[in-house]
């Protein structure tokens, strides 16, 4: 059964449009169940209906047509009770309500389970049987279960076109439609959608449209070309170990791709407007599922190799098109499953507008960087049907979260009218650059930035950044293909103290594992994030911890700007070995007559064990930072990357606002700065807690900077203490983000968390 299940779960991911999920959601789901009828009832919201969206069974004619009101029928009693319903004769249910229409008076047994995608009902699965029977209990849960594993691909295919006013699937235009995800990155961008997907991965191959057919039937057979001499050189190669019959394994194999029914339905498919990676997915894909469906295991295992041939011409196709720079639109909106900081880093600064991950949540790493880079962005837009979306007219609200499909020219005038207001905004707050940031009534709060590109430095400065409140050094160790050395990295680290001394700089020691991988150091654990990370690895390894500290402190040598930090510190023990590794790395940089002087050292405090330690921690160190994107997932057990959960992950959360709290006063009772690093220190709202907290500097992203001191500039401490009082007191994120919110716009910096002024 399970194999039934995911086979179909796949079928029914791979669907172009919803019509077509649909259809193979009934046709399938009816044969497993060997039911008489399959349908399903897709909620109309708007209209207030339940409308019959597909049937294998009951009349055709009636498809779109048919339709309940929410609450008639024993379709709603399911919706209602969002629970499934098992009847041996539907007519004898009181809510029963007959259409002739759809012919249904021959069938007696009624089986409805709902369709639930992130607690919103989208519809009713239902079977069918002509005799009066109740269906059995393991029948009832294949449907249960079948429908919970639908539910996103469904969400996903609705979000494509959703259902017309004439109850009909509008396929996939795209106009208008909406998807929700979460904000990664304040401000609007309009522009059009350029998918990215990694390389040699079929299913993630979007579609695209052409111009030049001739162009692309020439590259797509110059790729089959390719493979077809690969294959006869392996078999070349192999004729001397393998017997005849063995050998033809690979002529069967070059026969396939020879087969005109495959070379002829990609061409067919690239003369319909794909280009040939699209076409040849869907080609691959079509073939591949007629032999998982036969019975024979032997056949069903061709349809592995068919998968196999495909990926290989994909990648000769790629591996042609490499040469040609990607056409990346005038206003480029990057969009893919999965962002990487590659990926963003070969977009040409000047034509990025926005950017659009399926998958992650807002402290996710592209989050943080598209922060960084001032670049409106949403995150974790999970239903948003990435490979139909290359070239579509996209709007991205990074302030609510949401992507706008082909946009009315409403929707659109709208948009923009708030860019250009947003731009007057940005603008405007230039004016506040050389101004420090403090409060009305007297109380400095130095603002630093977070960095770990070299090429944020200048940009840092033009925004009046006091300072680097934390440099992530993986960033160095992450673009290469090695450790980088110690010389190597002196230099890097020299660049960055040079360039802000005299101001602080604090660099944070190597901080990898967890989300934060090395392509050269792989781990692999089944919880990454409980795992061998941060300050745990370096610990492990002082040969590496060595270099780094070294290279740190020579880089200081003359300049004194140099500070230290320890992530992910969960035990006091670390700290004091870490003191100890530190203090060695001073000694030999002396011995070898360095002039290097001993740097303030910190520790992050990001785990829940160092808050209730903070005070011990602080007595042992000069400063301490929180971390407040960890510390908020380790606090709320939420995976700051899952968007499943994200709507959970929230550093207003009055739990994370109680341990941040409790930290600032355990370090100035050892009369030591607390700072704070993590992302929430660039959120407007958070800061006028923080500042009422009484915190001691905030670093955050460059493009939250202006924001934040505008905010600071406006408040005063007494007022963010009041505030504070009544946030703790809230019972959740959602109560404090409101109270703060309303404050803000009560001050008239109500355009510092939405669109427009
Ligand atoms: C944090 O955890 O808050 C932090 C600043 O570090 P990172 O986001 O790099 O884990
Ligand atoms: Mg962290």
């Amino acid at each position: 059964m399970l194999d039934v299940l995911r086979r179909i779960v796949q079928e029914v991911a791979s669907a172009r449009n919803l019509e077509q999920a649909l259809s193979i959601i009934v046709k399938r789901v009816k044969q497993a169940m060997a039911a008489d009828v399959c349908s399903v009832y897709l909620a109309d919201y708007a209209q207030r209906r339940h409308v019959l969206m597909a049937t294998d069974g009951l009349n055709p004619a009636a498809v779109g047509r048919v339709s309940l009101a929410m609450g008639e029928g024993v379709v709603s009693v399911v919706a209602d009770a969002a629970e499934p319903l098992n009847l041996d004769n539907a007519p004898d249910h009181p809510r029963y309500r007959f259409v002739a229409e759809t012919g249904e008076e021959y069938y007696h047994g009624f089986l409805g389970v709902p369709i639930i995608h992130h607690r919103k009902l989208l519809g009713v699965l239902v079977v069918r049987q002509r005799e009066r029977r109740k269906f059995a209990e393991d029948e009832v849960a294949f449907l249960v279960t079948m429908s919970a594993q639908l539910a996103g691909a469904l969400a996903h295919a609705e979000a494509s076109g959703g259902i017309n006013p004439a109850g009909q699937a509008a396929g996939a235009t795209f106009d208008g439609g909406v998807v929700d995800g979460l904000a990664g990155a304040p401000g609007v961008g309009i522009g059009t959608a350029m998918v990215i997907y990694p390389p040699a991965d079929l299913d993630a191959v979007p579609d695209r449209k052409i111009t030049d057919v001739d162009a692309e039937i020439i590259a797509f057979k110059t790729a089959v070309g390719m493979v077809q001499g690969e294959i006869q050189t392996w078999g070349e190669r192999l004729s001397l170990h393998l017997s005849a019959e063995e050998l033809a394994l690979f002529d069967a194999y070059g026969l396939m791709l020879s087969s005109g029914s495959l070379v002829d339905k990609v061409v067919e498919r690239i003369r319909a407007g794909n280009w040939a990676s699209g076409a040849l997915r869907d080609t691959i894909n079509e073939h591949a599922r007629v032999f998982e469906d036969m019975d024979e295991s032997y056949l069903r295992e061709r349809a592995g190799d068919i998968r196999d041939l495909g990926r290989r011409v994909l990648v000769c196709l790629q591996s042609a098109g490499r040469r040609k720079a990607p056409p990346y639109p005038e206003r480029t909106i990057l969009v893919g499953e999965e962002i990487t900081a590659t990926m963003l880093a070969e977009v040409p600064r000047e034509r990025l507008v926005a950017v659009v991950s399926a998958s992650g949540s807002r402290s996710s790493h592209v989050a943080i960087l598209a922060r960084a880079m001032g670049v409106p962005s949403v995150v974790g837009a999970d239903d948003l049907p990435v490979g139909r979306m290359d070239g579509r007219a996209l709007i991205v609200d990074g302030y609510r979260g949401r992507v706008y499909m082909n946009p009315s020219e409403a929707v659109r005038s709208e948009y923009t009218r708030l860019a250009r207001e947003e731009a007057e905004l940005v603008a405007g707050l230039q004016g506040l650059r050389d101004l420090p940031a403090e409060t009305p009534d007297g109380v400095r709060l130095p603002l630093y930035v977070n960095s770990g590109l070299i090429s944020d430095v200048s940009t840092s400065l033009a925004n009046g950044a006091e300072g680097i409140g934390l440099y992530r050094t993986e960033f160095p160790f992450m673009i290469r293909d090695r450790f980088p050395g110690e010389e190597e990295q002196r230099r890097i680290y020299r660049q960055v103290l040079e360039a802000f001394a005299p101001r602080p700089v604090v660099l944070r020691t190597l901080d990898v594992g967890g989300d934060k991988p090395l392509s050269y150091f792989p781990i692999s654990e089944d919880n990454p994030f409980l795992g061998w990370r941060g300050i745990r690895i370096t610990l492990d390894h002082p040969e590496i911890f060595l270099v780094q500290l070294r290279a740190m402190l020579h880089a200081s040598v003359g300049l004194a700007n140099l500070r230290l930090l320890l992530p992910m510190v969960s035990q006091l023990a670390e700290v004091d070995e870490a003191k100890r590794l530190v203090e060695r790395a001073y000694r030999e940089l002396i011995d070898k007559g360095e002039n290097v002087i001993m740097p303030a050292l910190g520790v992050m405090v990001e785990v829940p064990s160092a808050v209730y330690q903070a005070e011990a921690i602080a007595r042992r160190v000069d400063f301490l930072s929180i971390g407040s994107n960890d510390l908020t997932q380790y606090l709320l057990a939420v995976d700051r990357n899952n968007s499943r959960v994200a709507g959970l992950y929230d550093a207003l959360h009055p739990a994370v606002l109680q341990a941040i709290n409790n930290v600032v006063v355990a370090g100035h009772a050892q009369g030591k700065p607390v700072g704070i690093c993590g992302e929430m220190a660039g959120d407007p709202v958070a800061a006028v807690l923080l500042l009422g907290m009484g915190v001691d500097n905030l670093s955050m992203s460059v493009a939250s900077l202006p924001r934040v001191k505008w905010v600071l500039r406006n408040f005063t401490q007494q007022r963010a203490r009041e505030l504070l009082s009544i946030a703790l007191a809230c019972e959740g994120a959602d109560a404090v983000r409101l109270h703060l919110e309303c404050a803000l716009v009560e001050m008239g910096l109500g355009s510092l968390v939405r669109a427009g002024k």
